[in-house]
């Protein structure tokens, strides 16, 4: 099979999509935007054995690949529209990129975003990256910069669950629900679309509570606390993991891609599946405490070519 049948037969469906008057197939995609209102685009790239165990299957890699994107647009406040798709086979057979693609338009039919074209090339290494356009209300996107001196800070969903899924993948002792935590993280469009207008700052945490809060911080120009026996944890994180690896784990661990917003606390105390966790303060840089006693946390997350 070559690689235009291949597009045609996994990438590119028939069907009427919003907003879209050309799909796959022609030298760029036609379309159609909300001229209302101002449009976010996000950019993420999975690299194998970088960002994922070179055994994870198709499936999965796909479906990762949308939700973090996805996630990016959730910390935004926007909603996704449009994606494209440039994607590095190695040796994969047809099995395998029948299975991407099943995994790709799983998270695209969820999340409501259209595939609009794309990229195929074949190389060393499996690597797939993403892009997805999304749109807000004009003047109304969720920046790191908006936080204020007095806002509670606040989380989305449990931490750590994801770095905690892929260290016990890892070895060999898998928990089936943290390991969907990995796989499958689950981007929080309704939570940041709820939080337009409410809420004063956002990012999602990509690279570790503590790391990611300290970048809203920093762009805020302001500092933080936050209490660690309030981080939300999962029932599976407290079965398989001593308290000392849960607090690791919940401020540190990677790959969550959970919300971390800062807003008053009266503006959002009708929005579900969140958790007061601290608060922001004028001094900069970020305390965390347990038991009221100042805690040191190394907070170096992940970085790439270091
Ligand atoms: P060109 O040479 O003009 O860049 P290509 O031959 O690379 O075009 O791609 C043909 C069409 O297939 C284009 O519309 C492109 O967007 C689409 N396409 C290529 N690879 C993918 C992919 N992995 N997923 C979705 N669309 C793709
Ligand atoms: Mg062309």
């Amino acid at each position: 099979m070559d690689e235009f049948d291949l597009i045609r037969r996994y990438f590119d469906r028939d069907g009427e999509m919003p907003g879209v008057a050309v799909g796959v197939g022609d030298d760029g995609a036609v379309l159609t935007p909300d001229t209302a209102k101002q449009q976010i685009q996000v950019i993420d790239t999975l690299v194998e054995g970088v960002h994922f165990p070179p055994d994870t299957k198709a499936a999965d890699i796909a479906y990762r690949a949308v939700a973090v994107n996805l996630s990016d647009i959730a910390a935004m406040g926007a909603y996704p529209r449009w994606m494209t798709l440039a994607l590095t086979l190695s040796d994969s057979s047809e099995q395998w990129v029948a299975a991407f693609s099943s995994g790709l338009f799983d998270a695209a039919d969820k999340y409501k975003v259209a595939l609009v074209g794309g990229d195929t090339t074949s190389g060393p290494i499996v690597t797939v990256t993403v892009t997805i356009t999304g749109e807000v209300e004009t003047g109304a996107a969720l920046l790191r910069s908006g936080a204020k001196v007095g806002d509670a800070i606040f989380v989305t969903g449990t931490l750590g669950d994801a770095a905690a899924g892929l260290d016990l993948l890892q070895r060999g002792e898998p928990d089936e629900f943290l390991a969907q935590r990995f796989l499958r993280p689950a981007p929080r469009i309704t939570t940041g679309r709820a939080l337009v207008g409410k809420a004063n700052s956002a990012i999602d945490i990509s690279d570790g509570l503590a790391g990611d809060l300290k970048k809203l911080l920093t762009a805020s120009g302001v500092g933080g606390e936050i209490d660690i026996d309030k981080l939300p944890l999962s029932e599976s994180l407290r079965e398989r993991f001593t308290p000392d690896e849960q607090q690791q784990l919940a401020l540190c661990g990677g790959d969550d891609y959970e919300l971390c917003f800062t807003a008053a606390r009266e503006a959002v105390k009708d929005i579900p599946g969140i958790a007061a966790i601290g608060a922001v303060r004028e001094s900069t840089g970020l305390i965390c405490r347990r038991n009221g006693e100042i805690v040191e946390v190394d907070d170096s997350g992940y970085r790439h070519f270091q």
